[in-house]
């Protein structure tokens, strides 16, 4: 564990930056990082101009996060700063949701998939033993919003309605949940959806750039079924989206409204959650803006304790991503 990072369990919202490595070929084309990462601080280095032959520095811009990454810290030392500490939790009524921010090509899914395979070996290592007594069993879930519908990954795609009951509990109608025994039929679990999703990706010009993807893995005590906790992994639609409103194409461009729609709510859900901001028991949450944060409404439930949201924001360092960078690193700033 790296001691210089701060642990997630203090923080009832973390946020954290990871720093991707810049590639070869991405050098090869003019590229240069002009992202520095000293933990907490991130700063992103405006590129020099030349006017009339002086070189001119511009002003560079400097962010505070909970946590930052650089790009020679693994996706392990990540995941036990940020989500091991949360783990036990997960067998005590908690409610974990850690969401992965960023452009399309700044590390999201890597990140996830780390994050995924690490935590499903602790949670069958960790937690089975230690809490016997209120018998966990295991179930998991993995759905994708596209466009303000639900697919369901585990039952090829799909469509999945979601609605709210009379106790105001927000359902899911029809989505598979899968019973798995062990690490290994959680992780086929996992893959199986995850390959859904990249095979259709391609097929549809990066559909998976346009959508929203949630494993969930709930855990139930197995002979009272009630629910001990929840742990939700959340691979956002690439932030750039957001800003395809101005498409001329009528598809991109309601999809990029979509997108912003949803990146919006989700801010403003996160924002409601933060106790330490808003004293008063009875707070707003703004779930119902769009389907991402009404599917995630549980997640916001401030009431709970053990409800913790960790935010990934993932950094492509490349000079020529500087202004899609800078839109990461504010917003992430403004979540807290
Ligand atoms: P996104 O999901 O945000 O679009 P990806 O996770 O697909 O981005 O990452 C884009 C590329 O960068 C992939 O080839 C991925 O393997 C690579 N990559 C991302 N993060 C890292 C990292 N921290 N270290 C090494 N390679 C990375
Ligand atoms: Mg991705």
């Amino acid at each position: 564990i790296a001691t210089e990072h701060v642990q997630s369990e203090k923080l009832k919202i973390c946020v954290c930056i990871r720093k991707r490595p810049i590639f070869k070929k991405e050098e090869a084309s003019g590229d240069i990082d002009c992202v520095s990462v000293a933990n907490p601080h991130t700063r992103v280095h405006e590129p020099k101009v030349k006017v009339d032959g002086l070189t001119k520095y511009i002003d560079n811009h400097d962010f505070r996060f909970d946590n930052s990454f650089k790009e020679t810290e693994s996706s392990d030392t990540l995941y036990k700063t940020m989500l091991l500490p949360l783990i036990p939790s997960l067998f005590t009524n908690g409610v974990v949701t850690c969401f992965a921010y960023g452009q399309t090509g700044s590390g999201k899914t890597f990140t996830m998939k780390g994050v995924q395979e690490e935590a499903i070996k602790d949670l069958f290592t960790k937690g089975p033993e230690k809490f016997k007594d209120s018998n966990p069993e295991f179930y998991v879930s993995y759905f994708e919003i596209y466009r303000g519908r639900v697919h369901d990954l585990l039952n090829d795609k799909e469509k999945v309605e979601i609605m709210e009951d009379h106790n105001n509990e927000v359902q899911v109608q029809g989505l598979r949940e899968v019973l798995v025994k062990n690490e290994s039929e959680l992780q086929e679990c996992i893959d199986s959806a995850n390959s859904i999703r990249t095979t259709h990706s391609t097929k549809a010009n990066d559909e998976s750039s346009r959508s929203h993807a949630v494993c969930q893995i709930i855990i139930r005590n197995s002979t009272t079924s009630a629910q001990l906790g929840k742990l939700k992994l959340v691979d956002l639609a690439g932030s750039e989206r957001a800003q395809d409103t101005q498409s001329n194409n009528r598809q991109r461009r309601l999809e990029g409204a979509d997108i912003n729609k949803s990146l919006l709510a989700l801010k403003e859900c996160i924002r409601a959650f933060d106790t330490k901001k808003n004293s008063s028991s009875d707070v707003h949450v703004p779930f119902r803006a769009s389907k991402l944060t009404m599917i995630l409404k549980d997640s916001f439930n401030s009431k709970n304790e053990f409800a913790k949201i960790v935010m990934i924001a993932c950094i492509n360092p490349g000079s020529s991503s500087a202004d899609h960078t800078l839109n990461t690193l504010r917003y992430s700033g403004r979540l807290k």
